[in-house]
């Protein structure tokens, strides 16, 4: 039987064929281990007939995974030699995928993912409900809060990134990981740390550890997309300075003091609490608050 997912000795034929050298700028790490790519599918829950968006495909290892599973992907990715071969490394192992002509189960986006907007979403069939992927390091937190605010049809995703960045993503408040990725990040849903991945199942290998971040929808959207914006100015005022009080960080959004007070009490918050002391539910009783004050 031909493999359908990509191992070791299949990504360095891929990468030699066409003359790809990894490139760190773009975080291209590719994963060459089918049992973790299956292990990603299966955590990510999905399902045959899901769409999902995947960012950073790069040589395909977790694209065969999610179309390995019946799911239909919409892929992301910003190399331009990586997005044109794709769709002919899946003809190769999965034909199936392009057996519905007029509706293949794969679709390539060449772009940043940073910029693709609410036109490339409507140009889908329909909006993507799941969001997986490996994402490229130094973009994993920018790229993850674009989609989760450009794609509210998301229902819940699994992204690998480096540990660092996971655990700050799905830290609660109070503990010292905490951080604005993590008060944002659970405006969208519940977070949770769902797996580890070895460096070794990587080529080339990464100088860090990586996790697997869970993520599921709330059933309703906290908030409203203005309290949403007030609410997202508030935390990054609050943990551009951390240390301070919030009748003091939150002064820029708030204004001076005395309202900065006044907007606090009336939002139930301690004036003299800091920012790693609040989850996002409290953020948006102050943007509430300054909204009505
Ligand atoms: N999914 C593949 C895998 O697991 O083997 C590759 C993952 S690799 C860590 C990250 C991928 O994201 C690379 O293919 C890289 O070219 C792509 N990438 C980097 N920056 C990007 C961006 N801003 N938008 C879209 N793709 C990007």
């Amino acid at each position: 039987d031909a493999p359908a997912l990509l191992g070791p000795i299949e990504i360095r034929e891929l990468a030699e064929r066409l003359g790809v050298s990894p490139t760190k700028k773009l975080g291209q790490n590719f994963v060459i281990d089918p049992n973790t790519v299956r292990k990603i599918v299966r955590l990510a829950e999905v399902e045959a007939g899901d769409r999902v968006v995947e960012i950073g495909p790069g040589l395909g290892s977790l694209t065969l995974g999610i179309l390995e599973a019946g799911a239909d992907v919409t892929a992301v990715e910003i190399d331009h030699r990586l997005a044109a071969e794709l769709p002919a490394t899946a003809r190769s192992m999965q034909p199936e995928v392009f057996a519905d002509a007029a509706l293949p189960r794969l679709r390539v986006l060449r772009s940043d993912a940073l910029d693709i907007g609410a036109g490339d979403i409507a140009g889908l069939p329909a909006p993507p409900e799941v969001l997986v992927a490996n994402l490229p390091y130094n973009v994993s937190v920018p790229i993850l809060m674009h989609l989760l605010e450009l794609i509210p049809q998301l229902r819940g995703g699994l992204v690998m990134v480096q540990a660092e960045v996971g655990h700050r993503i799905a830290a609660a408040p109070g503990s010292k990981e905490y951080g604005s990725p993590s008060a944002k990040a659970a405006w969208y849903g519940r977070w949770r740390i769902a797996g580890t991945v070895s460096r070794r199942i990587f080529w080339p290998v990464p100088g860090v550890d990586s996790v697997l971040v869970g993520y599921e929808r709330y059933a309703e959207p906290i908030g409203s997309e203005a309290e949403r914006e007030l609410t997202f100015a508030l935390v990054n005022a609050a943990f551009a300075q951390r240390r301070k009080m919030l009748r003091q960080a939150l002064q820029p959004v708030l204004g001076p003091l005395e309202r900065a007070v006044a907007v606090l009490e009336a939002g139930g918050a301690a004036p003299t609490a800091r920012a790693e002391q609040l989850g996002i539910e409290d953020f948006l009783r102050i943007a509430r608050a300054a909204r009505a004050v």
